[in-house]
């Protein structure tokens, strides 16, 4: 990532990025590659993948549809 002022790599107290994360706050801090302020904030990404494990309720309790294939596996295994 490029620092918006001086263009080179970005350089920032690490100590930002957790604040950030933890309190899922924008900041304000200085940079050191230049010493200007900047606005620091999260971009949430999600990933969503296929679930292959024996668990029969997600976790609020919501039953989980079996699939027909893995359960011929299961037997056959
Ligand atoms: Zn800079």
């Amino acid at each position: 990532m490029n620092c918006p002022y001086c263009n080179k790599e970005l350089e920032i107290d690490p100590i930002v990025f957790s604040n950030v994360a933890i309190y899922q706050k924008p900041v304000l801090a200085v940079t050191r590659c230049c010493s200007h302020g900047v606005i620091v904030g999260a971009v949430i990404t999600y990933r969503v993948t296929e679930y292959t494990g024996t668990a029969t309720e997600d976790d609020w309790g919501n039953p989980i549809k079996r699939k027909k294939s893995e359960d011929t596996k299961r037997t056959n295994t």
